[in-house]
């Protein structure tokens, strides 16, 4: 298995079925095998199954021959077994809720890639962090005073604040209420326990 297969993104649902968090494909893995997780089949309708690992196996043989597509697969010894996309907790206490940490990463999830001035999309790396009320006027870390932003837009705003620039933000910026991680729906079949996680998951206070 390449290092890449192992840290593709499954999303976690908690024994109610809600979304709470993400782990690398080999967490899940690890999960199914010690019988912590079970694998959760969506179909394309948006039905779903769940699966023990012995069960998991034996469908990922009848998908690798008629679904290869919308798997990862791992090799065996004996054939190959299917990432799952989506695993659920059958204990409860494997995996704490993540919480939703203020990170860089996390405030481009939250702002969707979107300059938050120009309201265009843009790659990673044409992103800049920008600071509501600047830093040098007190403007604090804050989810509530950080934003995406491209470089024209950072750089025409300077130190300045919106309204002294003349600019104005898309939205205003909050803490976000689900784990952007989850909101960044790396796979269609995740869509399905999303809206459950947005009244399920724990917030961390600050
Ligand atoms: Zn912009």
């Amino acid at each position: 298995m390449t290092n890449k297969k192992l840290q593709s993104p499954v999303l976690v649902l908690n024994k109610h079925w809600a979304a709470f968090r993400v782990v690398s494909a080999a967490r899940a893995l690890c999960m199914l095998v010690k019988g912590a997780a079970e694998a959760i089949d969506v179909e394309e309708g948006g039905g779903f199954f769940n699966h023990d690992f012995n069960s998991w196996a034996e469908l990922s043989e009848y998908k690798s021959q008629f679904d290869a597509e919308a798997h990862q697969w791992i090799q065996l010894v004996r054939g190959v077994l299917a990432v799952p996309q989506v695993v659920r907790l059958l204990k409860f206490d494997k995996v704490r809720p993540a919480k939703v940490k203020f990170t860089r990463r996390n405030i481009y999830a939250r702002d969707g890639h979107v300059c938050q001035y120009c309201g265009q999309r843009f790659p990673t790396e044409e992103l800049n962090l920008d600071h509501v009320v600047p830093r040098s006027r007190g403007g604090r870390s804050t989810w509530e005073n950080v934003v995406c932003s491209c470089i024209a837009c950072n750089t025409k705003k300077g130190a300045c604040t919106p309204v002294e620039a003349g600019m104005q933000l898309v939205r205003p910026p909050v803490k976000p209420k689900v784990l952007p991680e989850i909101m960044n729906l790396q796979h269609d079949s995740w869509k399905h326990f999303v809206d459950a996680a947005y009244w399920n998951v724990e917030l961390e206070q600050t």
